[in-house]
């Protein structure tokens, strides 16, 4: 009689369609629409519609530089909130029209890596990073989630969309370098770019209880974001060498804090000639060149000096999601300031694309409601 109960109340999938568009890497430094077939759900699995979708500067590297390899037909995209749709026979806390948050990163929970307390190198290094890597992104009509349960987040209906969309990788990216940055309460921090994952970088060091927060960027745009979300001082990379001008600010001591969010191959070099030592230097950047990622020997003590070198690929899963939603919820942090731009309809992510490709002056992120 119970097991009737269950049955009879579990809504019925809706109709879909067999095939979908989605807007893909054709190869490298090219990008279209594509037409595919809608995925299937496995037991764990959900199938989610997307209603906002962000582009990230990772699917630029992904596209246009290559960062991942030569990939074929790829649908783009992993940074989205969206409705279910289906969900698979073992699926247990969602059901079709539930409105979720789907974080970028979505590991296999049963991996020997999440027993070992890296889930986002689950089957792998980052191999948590599936969406747009080693699967189809969101930025289709349909997308594929796997282990639904531990990866997807109820979504409330007091989080406006472009908000919410904010919470699947820039707050997850940016907060994790201050989690990383080993922030003492009243600690010294510089923020080295002030781009979305820089300035949900220095919110989260405030979160963590920094005091001086040094923001380093140029475009009055990301300035003003960054001293909203708590910057207490600006440098200017086009002033001149930002740890000329960093060890001047710091009187020549350095900071407990360094959190690298931008810039090229030589900012882990930066960071550590900015770093008293004892302190961390720690990085959420995609360092996209060279083979090798120089130390500076003397600023680091002769490999003596205390100072940790950490960085790592952003937090996913649902319990994360679920806090950064209380973050919002009890106005710790706005993440709608970063959202600059907003389209309507799934066809404008190429648009949205390009302008984060580009990156004009006015532009922090933009969203497309779907
Ligand atoms: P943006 O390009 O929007 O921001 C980059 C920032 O760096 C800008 O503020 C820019 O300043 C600044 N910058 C550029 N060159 C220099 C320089 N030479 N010295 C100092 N600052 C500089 O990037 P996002 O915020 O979108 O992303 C930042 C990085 O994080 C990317 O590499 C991205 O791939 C990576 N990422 C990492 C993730 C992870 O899990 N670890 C997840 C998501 C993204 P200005 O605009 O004024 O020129
Ligand atoms: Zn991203």
């Amino acid at each position: 009689m119970k097991n009737l109960r269950v049955l009879q109340e579990k809504p019925a999938a809706e109709f879909k369609p067999v095939q979908m568009q989605g807007f893909a890497m054709l190869g490298i430094g090219k990008c279209g629409w594509v037409k595919k077939s809608i995925p299937e759900v496995g037991p764990y699995d959900a199938l989610v519609r997307p209603l906002a979708l962000a582009p990230c500067t990772s699917d630029i590297h992904t596209v246009f530089e290559g960062a991942i390899g030569e990939r074929h037909n790829m649908i783009l995209g992993h940074e989205a909130v969206g409705q279910v749709v289906e969900i698979g026979s073992e699926v247990k806390d969602f059901k079709p029209g539930d409105r979720v948050i789907v974080p970028a990163i979505t590991p296999d929970w049963r991996s020997i890596e999440v027993q070992n307390g890296y889930h986002q190198h689950s089957g792998g290094m980052l191999s948590g990073w599936k969406f747009s890597n080693f699967k189809d992104g969101v930025f289709g009509e349909y997308f594929h989630v796997n282990d639904a349960d531990m990866n997807l987040a109820h979504l409330p209906d007091d989080i406006p969309l472009q908000s919410a969309v904010m919470l699947s990788d820039m707050m997850t990216t940016g907060f994790h370098g201050a989690e990383l940055a080993n922030i003492p309460i009243g600690g010294s921090v510089a923020v080295l770019g002030i781009g979305p994952v820089g300035l949900m970088a220095v919110a989260g060091a405030k979160l963590r209880g920094a005091g001086r927060i040094i923001a380093v960027g140029s475009r009055p745009v990301c300035i003003e974001a960054a001293k909203f979300y708590g910057a207490t001082d600006i440098v200017d990379y086009h002033d001149g060498d930002i740890v000329e001008q960093i060890l001047k600010l710091t009187g020549n001591k350095g900071l407990d804090s360094v959190i690298i969010a931008g810039g090229g191959s030589d900012m882990l070099e930066k960071a550590v000639r900015i770093t008293r030592p004892g302190g961390t230097v720690a990085n959420a950047n995609y360092f996209g060149t060279g083979d090798i990622l120089p130390v500076p020997r003397l600023a680091w003590g002769c490999g003596m000096a205390h100072i940790d070198i950490r960085g790592g690929l952003c937090p996913g899963g649902r319990a994360r999601m679920e806090r950064l939603v209380d973050v919002v919820r009890y106005n710790r942090v706005d993440p709608g300031k970063l959202v600059t731009h907003v389209f309507k309809g799934l066809e404008n992510v190429e648009k949205a694309l390009m302008l984060m490709k580009d990156k004009p002056k006015d532009l922090i992120k933009p969203v497309v409601l779907v």
